[in-house]
């Protein structure tokens, strides 16, 4: 039962001259997708996403390099930046004097140090965040939980793991005296993404939420599936700020502000007519699924959004099978991505992977792997009804 609900009181979060939650009203974010070290491109798509709306613009920081252009961009962004930290974690002490914001992400914490646990990696992130006047996100993503909370609890949910783990880190930054931070609980499953924000909700009313669906894919099924997610939540009132995040060309990427924007309106509108819109209020049919992630810094060959566009158009012919297609632009989210899709392509400089159902069938070159992808494709379909 999908209910308008007013707006939820939470705690209020700032990062550096914008302020998130409580009464204020929900701001609006994006990601750029060129290469960190590149300054310019990056500075003129930071102003390109504050032009279309943008309140903060993240920016992806994994090497030195990246680090060293950061004072660069956020001198000339016209809006705080926020940055994503995926393996690195030990670059925020480098970025965090520039950066409004430092995303971190669990189930990647996990993935160097060995030796250090990962509540001294958070008591150290939450110390510099501190220190330098940051925020902190955690950025919970389904794709990559946690490795020792999986093993803990086998049997769980995806979407109670996710939840699971977006809790112990709340515990424990609570617990330090932190609460400059908010959460995020992202899934390319609308459903999930929905499930997972209300158990949150209920369980941490006060602490701020970023909402998104990650790998939504490219238009105009990215925007269907991030409308079914985020609308629902936003008339429950649950989020303070969001993120579209779509499968564009670096040159378009200002779109995901427009949409984000058209979301919240869409929101408000029903909230002021009290009516639901409605196709929320039907179970979604079961159909294609079509995985894909919405590039950034770390895209390893600028084909990626091209060939993402091609897979879009060559499986519409297969739109009505409850099926997965993965397509990845790079090796940090790729493999685990693509394990879980019936065919996946995750793309590295020179050739694309592709998997079938977890397996490992080949590297294709960009131009090469179309006809790959149709024969698994309908291999996949013979047989099955439409729907089944
Ligand atoms: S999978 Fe896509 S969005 Fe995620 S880090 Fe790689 S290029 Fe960026």
């Amino acid at each position: 039962m999908l209910e308008i609900l007013p707006r939820r009181k939470t705690r209020n979060i700032q990062v550096r001259s914008v302020f998130l939650g409580g009464e204020h009203p929900i701001v609006l974010q994006s990601m750029c997708a060129t290469r960190t070290a590149d300054v310019e491109r990056t500075v003129a798509q930071c102003r390109q996403l504050a032009g279309a709306g943008a309140q903060i613009v993240r920016v992806a920081v994994d090497s030195q390099r990246d680090a060293q252009a950061l004072p660069l961009i956020a001198e000339q962004s016209p809006v705080p930046l926020a940055v994503d930290l995926q393996e690195n974690y030990r670059l925020a002490a480098k970025v965090a004097p520039w950066v409004g914001k430092i995303r971190y992400n669990p189930g990647h914490l996990h993935h160097t140090e060995g030796h250090v646990s990962w509540s001294d990696k958070v008591r150290w992130l939450a110390d510099i965040a501190a220190r330098n006047g940051c925020a902190l996100r955690v950025g919970v993503n389904c794709g990559s939980i946690d490795p020792a909370l999986k093993e803990r609890w086998p049997q769980a949910d995806p979407v109670e793991l996710m939840v699971a783990s977006a809790s112990e880190h709340c515990q424990l930054l609570e617990k330090l005296g932190f609460t400059n931070f908010v959460v995020s609980l992202k899934d390319s499953d609308p459903q999930k993404v929905v499930q997972a924000n209300r158990l949150f909700a209920r369980e941490w009313p006060h602490v701020p939420l970023h909402l998104g669906v990650t790998e939504a894919g490219p238009p105009p099924d990215g925007i269907t599936k991030t409308r079914l997610a985020l609308l629902p939540l936003l008339l429950a009132g649950i989020g303070e700020t969001i993120r579209v995040s779509l499968t564009l060309p670096v040159e378009g990427k200002h779109e995901e502000v427009i949409v984000a924007r058209n979301i919240v309106a869409e929101a408000e509108r029903s909230r002021s007519s009290g009516t639901v819109p409605a196709e929320l209020l039907t179970e979604p049919e079961r159909k294609l699924n079509l995985v894909c992630c919405p590039g950034c810094s770390r895209v390893e060959n600028a084909a990626f959004v091209a060939l993402a566009e091609k897979v879009r158009e060559l499986t519409s012919y297969a739109r009505q099978y409850p099926l997965t297609i993965a397509v990845m632009g790079c090796r940090v989210n790729g493999p685990g991505e693509t394990d879980n899709a019936d065919v996946g392509l995750w793309c590295a400089p020179n050739y694309v992977n592709l998997k079938f159902r977890g397996e490992l069938v080949g590297r294709f070159a960009y131009e090469d792997i179309l006809p790959e992808v149709k024969r698994l494709l309908d291999r996949l379909i013979a047989g099955m009804s439409p729907g089944s």
